[in-house]
């Protein structure tokens, strides 16, 4: 009998002869430093939760003071009757902490930062995408009509260049993510500004990574660049350093209003759990109350690019609690991944599509849960398996 899925079988033995397939684990205890694995108890070098907060107990009992008072489903969109007191006070903490008029929510980073470009960019618009941006603003520029021009990596001179050409478009939206997640490097944010400004383009920024962990206040690259004011349209996520889960814009009520109006993911995707968004209230006062959790992690992270550089490894050029190893090949990274497993340690490879061919590295992303003993282990470890 024709069995019309029968190509997947297929493809996947495809994907375990090129040793590409890729499986999904279980963990067995709370996210954290230490997490079980079915390898047993491994020191994590692999989660972004930065400052420790995905299972920190005051989160919980946010969450499970708004289950009892708004039960746990939130049962339509937000447009329809999905949205309870509790989002809207997360929305209202959220443009005060930022400095913004306005912020929304969104499922899921990935559905704000798709959601967004999709709704700003049109036929007739051009939008320019730093070619390491994150899979979710990639989608976002194929999910837009508005023509495309990717641009190499931080490379402000090429940016310009497309820029001078890019007259005739009605709308010109340049969008990069500030902390890049696979090789903890920074974009060039004052100059994107200046360019923004010169050619009259919108400015989009991904602070997914950078949230909670730069700027003195812990608003993200934006902040500790002083250019807050000069980007009108900021993104981030609740699931990196704010211990949660969701996405958000904030801006002006006029960008607000017109994400509400325009962006599907938005107005067509069930709003998230009251227990969520109260969960991440209680996160954004800890991250302004503690700000010695972002001080301990980059302070970790300068330790250990010092010693990771001694013992000769590759580290490009990463000034983040993100520190790519970089090795090269699939197969060194993925050999050199394990190996550190059977020393206790999640550090994980990255490799295509993650990264370009050849690029393959290690990440090694620090949190604050993480202290000076599990920084020595990774060091020797790193020693120890030094091809
Ligand atoms: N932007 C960046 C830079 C990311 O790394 C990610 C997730 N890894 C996202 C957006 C998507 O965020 P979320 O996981 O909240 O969907």
């Amino acid at each position: 009998m024709f069995d019309p899925l029968s190509w997947i079988p297929e493809q996947l033995e495809l994907l375990n002869s090129l040793e590409r397939r890729r499986a999904v684990h279980t963990r067995a205890t709370q996210q954290g430093a230490t997490i079980t694995w079915k390898d047993g108890t491994l020191l994590n070098f692999s989660s972004n939760d930065y400052l420790n907060l995905a299972a920190d107990p005051r989160l919980q009992e946010a969450a499970q003071l708004a289950i009892t008072r708004e039960g746990w489903g939130s049962g339509a969109s937000p447009l329809i009757t999905g949205r309870g007191e509790a989002q809207t006070a997360l929305e209202e903490a959220l443009a005060k902490f930022e400095g913004t008029e306005a912020a929304l929510t969104f499922a899921s980073g990935f559905a704000a930062n798709a959601g967004t470009i999709d709704a700003l960019t049109d036929r007739g618009d051009v939008i320019l995408s730093d070619e390491k941006n994150h899979a979710s603003i990639i989608d976002g520029t194929r999910l837009s009509k508005a023509t495309v021009r990717v641009y190499p990596h931080r490379d402000v001179a090429y940016l310009e260049n497309l820029l001078k050409q890019c007259g005739t478009f009605r709308r010109r939206l340049i969008v990069t993510d500030t902390l890049f997640s696979m090789d903890g490097t920074v974009a060039p944010l004052d100059q994107l500004a200046d360019l923004a400004d010169k050619y009259e383009a919108m400015l989009m920024v991904d602070e997914a990574h950078a949230t909670g962990v730069f700027g003195e206040r812990g608003r993200g690259l934006c902040e500790q660049y002083g250019i807050e004011d000069r980007v009108p349209i900021r993104v981030g996520t609740f699931s990196k350093a704010l211990g949660g889960h969701g996405g958000f814009v904030v801006g002006s009520r006029a960008l607000v209003d017109w994400l509400v109006n325009r962006s599907r993911p938005y107005i067509f995707s069930t709003a998230a759990p009251a227990a969520n968004a109260a969960a991440m209230l209680a996160s954004l006062e800890i991250i302004q109350q503690e700000p010695e959790r972002r001080v301990a992690v980059l302070a970790m992270a300068d330790q250990l690019r010092v010693r990771l550089r001694e013992l000769g490894w590759s580290l490009g050029d990463s000034q983040t609690q993100i520190i790519p190893v970089i090795v090269g090949t699939e197969g060194l990274a993925m050999d050199l991944s394990s190996r550190l497993l059977k020393l206790g340690i999640m550090v994980p490879g990255i490799r295509p599509p993650s990264v370009p061919e050849g690029e393959c590295l290690l990440r090694i992303s620090l949190s604050f849960g993480h202290t000076q003993q599990h920084l020595d282990t990774l060091v020797d470890a790193m020693a120890q398996i030094r091809p």
